[in-house]
C-alpha cells in the first residue's frame, strides 16, 4: 500500500501511522522525524533544517524532495509506505507524482484527517515524546502510567520545541496556506479519502481500515 497521511499538525497522523504500520507491514516515512533525527545528530541537513523546524516554517522544497525520493528508493519501501508529513506543498505533490510515474507506480490512498480549531492546539501543546524510543503520549488524552516516564522503555518524556502554543499556532497557519490546497489537488485524482479525525483514535483507525480494506 502506498498512502499519504494528510492533515494539519496534531491531527493524529503519527498516532494512526503506528497502528497502520503494524497492520499493513509498510514503513512510516515521516519527514518531520527525519529532520528531528538529523538535528539531534548534528548533520549538515539537520543544521539547514533546524531554523525552519524550530520556528514552524516549512523546510525549503528542494531540501525535502530529494530526501524523500532517496528514502522511497530504499529496499523496505518496495511493497509500499505511509508518507507522514509529506507532501506539504503543491510543488512537493507534483514532484511525488513525477517520481511515482517514473517508477510506474501510483498512490493507493490519500488519507485526509479532517479536523480543525482549538482541539489541535490542545493536542499539540499536550504532546510528549520519549527521548529514547520516540513513543508518543498526550498529558490528557493518552498519558503515561507514571508522569514524565515512558511506559515502554522508562525513558524521559519531553516536549517538542515547536509544540508551544505560539509555534503551534504559526504551524496551523502554515498548514492552511501551503498544505490545505493539497485536499483539492488530490480530490481531482480520486485518491482522496476523508476521515473525521476529531474522534477517539481507535474509532479513527477502524474507519480507515474499513475504507482501505483488510
Ligand atoms: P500529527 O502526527 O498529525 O502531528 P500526533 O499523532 O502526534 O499528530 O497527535 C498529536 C497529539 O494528539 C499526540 O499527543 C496524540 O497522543 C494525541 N492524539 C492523536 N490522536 C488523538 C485522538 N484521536 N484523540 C485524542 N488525542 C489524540
Ligand atoms: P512534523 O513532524 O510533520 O510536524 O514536522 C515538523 C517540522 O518539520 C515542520 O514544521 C517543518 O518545519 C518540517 N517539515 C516536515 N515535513 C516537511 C515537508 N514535507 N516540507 C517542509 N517542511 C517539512
Amino acid at each position: 500500500m502506498r498512502a499519504v497521511l494528510l492533515g494539519p499538525p496534531g491531527a493524529g497522523k503519527g498516532t494512526q501511522a503506528v497502528k497502520l504500520v503494524e497492520k499493513y507491514g509498510v514503513p512510516q516515512i515521516s519527514t518531520g522525524d527525519i529532520f528531528r533525527a538529523n538535528i539531534k545528530e548534528g548533520t549538515e541537513l539537520g543544521k539547514k533544517a533546524q531554523e525552519y523546524t524550530n520556528s514552524g516554517r516549512l523546510v525549503p522544497d528542494e531540501l525535502v524532495v530529494e530526501l524523500v525520493k532517496d528514502r522511497l528508493m530504499q529496499d523496505d519501501c518496495k511493497n509500499g509506505y505511509l508518507l507522514d508529513g509529506f507532501p506539504r506543498t503543491i510543488f512537493q505533490a507534483e514532484e511525488l507524482d513525477k517520481f511515482l510515474a517514473e517508477q510506474g507506480q501510483k498512490l493507493d490512498a490519500v488519507i485526509n484527517f479532517d479536523i480543525e480549531g482549538e482541539v489541535l492546539i490542545e493536542r499539540l501543546t499536550g504532546r510528549r515524546l520519549c527521548k529514547d524510543c520516540g513513543a508518543s503520549y498526550h498529558i490528557k488524552f493518552s498519558p503515561p502510567k507514571k508522569e514524565g516516564v515512558c511506559d515502554r522503555c522508562g525513558g524521559a518524556l519531553e516536549q517538542r520545541k515547536d509544540d508551544t502554543r505560539e509555534t503551534a499556532t504559526d504551524r496551523l497557519k502554515v498548514y492552511e496556506e501551503s498544505t490545505a490546497p493539497l485536499i483539492g489537488y488530490y480530490s481531482k485524482t480520486g485518491a482522496l479519502k476523508n476521515f473525521d479525525a476529531d474522534q477517539d483514535k481507535d474509532v479513527v483507525f477502524a474507519e480507515i481500515v474499513a475504507e482501505i480494506g483488510e
